[in-house]
This record gives structure tokens, sequence and C-alpha cells, in this order.
């Protein structure tokens, strides 16, 4: 390699440590360490087609995609042999596949979603050309349940296509299933599909204790969770998992590739998988629950923080969203936040730690003036 090729990599790579060092607005654990994974990086594995169907390309990853999707099917609990799923390249890539299988199985169902949704919703609703339903959301980002029953009660002549949020973007706010579930009944709805965006908190709440469970011993259609959020990917990633009853309605067989198509991409990495599968089997469900619990505790500590300065702020139960008044642009550089409107907000994942945390708070206090005592919290109550 030329010396300046090396030169421009080597600032690249200083530039990206550095912006990983302060990044907290988004849900992305970026502390691991993959490293032993390098070897593969040599190969083109490529999943394409289903990943229960060997295909004729032999250089794949499929054993390994198998066993996460294994693991996701046990967390929400839906037998093996009822289950089916893959690794996705994303979130989206899961809510696109929800809700085409919610069409496929109702290809006159209306979608409805909450408009503190995800915006890959309504891009589903366009692609698809699904007519979209969107409901108001309470203050704390959750659906507004009134609403949503007054649209399903107008419109209870055709099934129903429901994109349920299990931890907002903005607000990490959760929809209630089981009251979402009594609408439909209470309005004699039999003919629903109920995807679950679970993109960040999908790994999270089965391991929070009291969190609200959200899985397949309810009625639900699909589970769309991504990868790189709180697991922790280099690559981006997710995890769509289903029921095998509802596949049968869009598999087809492709003698070109000797595999199904079954999945909304065609060529599919085989890194993620391998990845996925070593960052389960090396943190195991223990290790992933004292993750949970530690990015919960440190988003309680930050919302308590800012509460004591009296900063606007908002943190919904079982959620490492902390949401708050937006803060100078200089801030929000500095920290990559995420903003909407007049908030922001910071994700607390597995690498911002009660230190980062007191950093932001200080120079957060410093920027509104109270920089005299800003370590001190009941100092600044009491003045
Ligand atoms: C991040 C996110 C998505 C999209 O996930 P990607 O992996 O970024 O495609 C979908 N829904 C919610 C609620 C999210 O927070």
């Amino acid at each position: 390699m030329s010396d300046n090729l090396t030169e421009e990599l080597s600032a690249f790579l200083k530039q990206v440590e550095q912006r990983t060092e302060r990044h907290s607005g988004y849900p992305y654990n970026l502390s691991y360490d993959y490293s032993c994974l390098l070897d593969f990086f040599k190969f083109s594995l490529n999943n394409l087609g289903d990943p229960f169907v060997e295909s004729n390309y032999g250089v794949n990853s499929r054993k390994f995609e198998q066993e996460v999707i294994s693991f996701f099917a046990k967390l929400y609990k839906i037998a093996e042999d009822d289950s089916w799923g893959y690794v996705t390249s994303c979130g989206t890539e899961g809510n696109l596949y929800g809700i085409f299988m919610g069409r496929e199985v109702y290809p006159d169902g209306i979608l409805y979603s909450s408009e503190d949704s995800h915006y890959s919703v309504a891009k589903a609703a366009r692609l698809f050309r699904i007519k979209h339903l969107t409901t108001r959301s309470q203050s704390n980002g959750e659906m507004e349940y009134e609403h949503f029953e007054e649209l399903i009660s107008e419109n209870r002549n055709y099934p129903a296509i429901i994109n349920l949020n299990i931890g907002t973007t903005m607000k990490g706010a959760i929809d209630n299933l089981d009251v979402v579930l009594d609408i439909l009944e209470r309005n004699n709805i039999k003919d629903y599909y109920i995807h679950c965006d679970a993109a960040l908190s999908g790994a999270m709440l089965p391991f929070l204790q009291d969190a609200p469970q959200v899985n397949f011993n309810k009625p639900i259609g699909s589970v769309s969770v991504s990868g790189h959020k709180f697991i922790g990917s280099p690559l981006p990633c997710g995890v769509l998992l289903t029921r095998k009853a509802f596949l049968e309605k869009i598999e087809t067989s492709i003698e070109y590739i000797g595999s199904k198509d079954t999945t909304i991409l065609g060529s599919r990495n085989g890194h993620s998988p391998l990845i996925l599968w070593y960052a389960i089997k090396t943190r195991g469900n223990e290790g992933l629950a004292e993750e949970a619990a530690f990015c919960i505790q440190n988003a309680q500590y930050l919302f308590q923080r800012l509460t004591l300065m009296n900063y606007p702020c908002l943190l919904n139960d079982f959620s490492n969203t902390v949401v708050f008044q937006k803060p100078s642009e200089l801030l929000v550089k500095k920290w990559q936040l995420a903003t909407q409107k007049n908030w922001a907000h910071m994700v607390v994942m597995q690498n911002i730690d009660k230190q980062k945390i007191d950093t932001f708070i200080d120079e957060l206090g410093f920027e509104i003036g109270l920089s005299e005592g800003v370590n001190n919290g009941l100092r600044l109550i009491a003045s």
C-alpha cells in the first residue's frame, strides 16, 4: 500500500476511535471485541436464500444462523418446529418483512401504527401499498389507545395489520399488547396480524425482571430486533422471527440458488450470523441480563442527575433512552445526540458508564450557567 493510502487510513482510524469514544445518541452497543473472527473476513460468506434450506453456494454460515434463530425462538417462547426466521441486514428489513407478511396473510388489511413508530413502518406501507392509519401517541410515546379503538371501530370490516412498538425510537415507549388485543376483541376483529418492532428493547426486555413480556405465547405474528443495537455488531444486522405457518404464504423455490426464496434480500451477508452467534455464546443469557440491568441503572442515574438540575427530561419504565430538552448544537455534535424538534436523547448503552454521564452532565451544567456545583445536584436544587 502506498504511504498516502496508509496515512489516509490511519487518520480515518483515529477519527473513528474518537467519535466512538463520545458517541451516545443512538442505541448502539459499541463495546465488543470480535477480533477472533477476523480470519473469516478473508472469505465471501453468503447465506443467500432461506437459512434452513442449504443452497448450492457452499461458502455460507447457515449453521450459525440457525443457532442464532433458535436462541431468539427460545427467548420469544416459540417452539423451534413452529418458528422460522433469519438474520436480516437491519431492524428495518425485519419491519418490512413483518408488515409484508401481514399483507400476504390479509391482502385487504389496513396497517395501524402510532405516530411514534419508526419511519420504516410508513415506508413499508408505501412499498407494499397498504392503506395506513396512524394513531396519536401519548406524551410518553406510547400509542393513544382510545384513538386506536376509534380507528379500528370505524374500519371493523377490514382485517387489521398492527405495528406494535416494543421500545419507540425517540422515547423508548412500549405499546401495551394486552390493551391492543382487548380492543380487537371488543370490536370483534378476528382477522389481525401483529408485528412487533423491537429493534432495541427486543434484546433487553426478555432479560429484565417484571418487564412487559411480548412473545409468541400471545397471538403475535412476527418480531424484528436489530443486531447492532443491544447485542452490538460492526456490521448492521438484525433478527426476524415469525411463525412457520405464515411462511407458507410467501415461499417459492428457486432452482438457480437451490434454496427457497423466503427472504426479502437475495444475497445475505454471512458474517453477521457468525458475529451474533459469537456474542450469544460468549455472553449467554446471564451476561446479557447483567448488561441490560447495567444500561437501565445507568439510564436512571442520568435521569436523576438531570432531574436534580431541574432540566426537562423523561425516562420510560424499562427503557435506557433518556429524553431531555435539546442542548446547544455544540453538545449535540460533540456527543452525537439524536434530536427531534426541541428534544434530544441519550441512549445509555453498555459503553456509557457513570463517568461519561458525569462528564456530560458537567458540560450541560456549564452550558446552562450552573458551572458551579454541577457535580453536586443537591446543591443545585438548594440554590
Ligand atoms: C432503530 C430502529 C429501527 C430500525 O432499525 P435499523 O436496524 O436501524 O434498520 C426500527 N424501529 C425502531 C423502534 C428503532 O429504534
